[in-house]
């Protein structure tokens, strides 16, 4: 039996140096439908103004549209401040001006949460991400830090009603446990806060009522065949594709989500939760 439904990346970067739209039209040829397009700062030189943050978000804007009108997918996009961006600005500011430096950096992440937000608010965002934690070891102050700075984000969702895609530390018993935690106490629906790059175990009780947006990278298979009824809300697919001409491929390849839809299905995965992956799990999360 051969899929035929709607096929969505629930995590993909593009960039104009990169494959760019051939990236986007290789994913459609093996029968992907829509994306999920991530903003993705220049990590070498990241915003540090107000307005930076809104040319760079709609640089990110245009290329969605030119996804839409050129290849004819359809596209929602995630706009806002990279926890590896920010941890590092925040890094070099705080050694060079001690609190003065922090109380900058953290200004730098309001103005980038802000610029996501009027572009939500313009129905041309659906969603603010990649937020969360360095996946890297860092100092306390840098992890309490970005952890009161996600507990307000987690905190501005609630009162929007916005979903999150987060980028947080790998994997660790505590994780789970810990954002729905916190994303609890600041009152948020815990269907809306997605986990991107999970693991692909998606039990609700690994994965405690958020939404996870697995890693489709071959071994991600079994374990998601195995776990699969046991999900809450279902799961997203991923490939995090960078579109990074240093890094061609990674972190996965573009035509991958669809490929392993077509896999999942013939290892016994009914229609119907392939359904629900590509298409009513994005209308519940993201709005249709
Ligand atoms: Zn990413």
């Amino acid at each position: 039996m051969v899929y035929d439904g709607p096929i969505l990346d629930n995590h993909f970067h593009l960039n104009r140096k990169g494959l760019f739209l051939e990236a986007a039209r290789s994913f459609q040829r093996v029968g992907g439908t829509d994306l999920v397009l991530v903003h993705c700062p220049d990590f070498a030189a990241p915003p540090e103004t107000l307005e930076g943050h809104q040319t760079a978000y709609a640089d990110t804007l245009s290329m969605a549209q030119s996804v839409r009108d050129e290849v004819g997918l359809g596209v929602r996009v995630v706009l806002g401040p990279h926890p590896a961006a920010f941890a590092h600005q925040f890094e070099r500011w705080v050694s060079e001006d001690g609190d003065a430096g922090k109380e900058r950096a953290v200004e730098n992440y309001r103005h980038s949460i802000e610029a996501a937000l009027a572009f939500v608010h313009e129905g041309q965002a659906h969603a603010i991400g990649e937020v969360g934690r360095p996946h890297w070891p860092v100092s306390d102050e840098i992890w309490d830090l970005s952890n009161e700075l996600l507990d307000e984000t987690m905190h501005l969702a609630a009162q929007e009603g916005l979903p999150l895609q987060l980028h947080v530390e790998g994997e660790s018993e505590d994780t789970y446990p810990d954002l729905a935690k916190r994303a609890l106490r600041q009152g948020m629906d815990l269907r809306k806060l997605i986990r991107h790059y999970s693991p692909p175990d998606v039990r609700e009780a690994h994965t405690h009522g958020l939404t996870p947006s697995v890693l489709c990278g071959k071994g991600a298979l079994e374990r998601l065949v195995e776990t699969h009824s046991m999900a809450k809300n279902g799961f997203f697919l991923e490939t995090d594709y960078m579109d990074d001409p240093r890094r061609p491929g990674a972190v996965l390849g573009p035509k991958t989500v669809p490929k392993r839809t077509q896999q999942l299905l013939a290892a016994g995965v009914d229609e119907e939760v392939m359904w629900n992956t590509h298409s009513a799990l994005p209308n519940r999360v993201y709005g249709e």
